[in-house]
C-alpha cells in the first residue's frame, strides 16, 4: 500500500439534526477509499463565530491515515459536504448543515488558492482545539506550536463537551466485518 499520512479533520454543523449530521460524515470517511479513521473525539456544542445570529454548532475532531495527498482529501471532504445537503454560495461562517475541514495534514505547511495548511483559523478556535487536544493531547500545529498550550487564549469562547462518543473505531471494525459476513466477503 502507498504511503499513508495522519491527518485531522474538522466537523461541524448547525442545520437540522447536527449530531446525524457528524455520525454520517464519520461513517462517510470510515468508509472512503485510501481513508482510515483511527480516533475520534467527543461531541462538543459550540457557539457561533463570525456570524452570531445563528444556532449553535455541534463539533467534533477526527484523525485519520490516509494516502490521499492534501488536496485529494480536501476534494473528497467537499464531495462528502455536498453530499450531506451542503449549498455553497452562502454567507461566509453562516449557518451549514456540515463543514469539514482539513485541520492538518502531517506538518504540511502552505497557502494555496483551494488549500491552506494548517487550516487558517483553527489555532483560535476552542470547538477545533478542544476535541483536537481530546485525542492527540501533545499535537503541534505548525507555526503555533502545541494545540494544547492555545486553550487558554480561547476559554472564553463558549465550547462545551456532551459526553457522547461519536465515533468508535471498534465499533467500526466490528460492523464492517458484519457487512463482509452477511454479503461473503471474506
Ligand atoms: P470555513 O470552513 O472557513 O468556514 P468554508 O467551509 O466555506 O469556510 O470554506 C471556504 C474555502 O476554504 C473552501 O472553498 C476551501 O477551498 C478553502 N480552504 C482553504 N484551506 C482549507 C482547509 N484547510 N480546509 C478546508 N477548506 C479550506
Ligand atoms: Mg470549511
Amino acid at each position: 500500500m502507498k504511503k499513508t499520512h495522519t491527518a485531522f479533520v474538522g466537523l461541524g454543523g448547525n442545520i437540522g439534526d447536527r449530531r446525524a449530521a457528524l455520525e454520517n460524515a464519520l461513517a462517510a470517511l470510515a468508509g472512503a477509499d485510501r481513508i482510515t479513521v483511527d480516533a475520534c473525539s467527543r461531541l462538543f456544542e459550540s457557539a457561533p463565530i463570525g456570524m452570531e445570529r445563528q444556532a449553535d454548532f455541534m463539533n467534533a475532531v477526527c484523525r485519520v491515515q490516509t494516502a490521499l495527498s492534501p488536496l485529494q482529501l480536501l476534494a473528497e471532504l467537499q464531495r462528502m459536504e455536498t453530499a450531506a445537503g451542503r449549498v455553497r454560495g452562502g454567507a461566509r461562517f453562516g449557518p451549514r448543515v456540515l463543514d469539514l475541514d482539513l485541520l492538518l495534514y502531517g506538518r504540511v505547511r502552505c497557502a494555496g488558492e483551494t488549500l491552506t495548511l494548517p487550516h487558517p483559523r483553527m489555532a483560535g478556535r476552542r470547538f477545533v482545539l478542544a476535541p483536537l487536544v481530546e485525542i492527540a493531547p501533545e499535537v503541534c500545529i505548525p507555526g503555533h506550536g502545541r494545540a494544547a498550550d492555545l486553550l487558554a487564549a480561547v476559554a472564553g469562547q463558549k465550547c462545551r463537551p456532551l459526553g457522547d462518543l461519536l465515533y468508535s473505531a471498534a465499533a467500526a471494525e466490528k460492523k464492517l466485518k458484519q457487512r463482509n459476513v452477511s454479503s461473503g466477503t471474506p
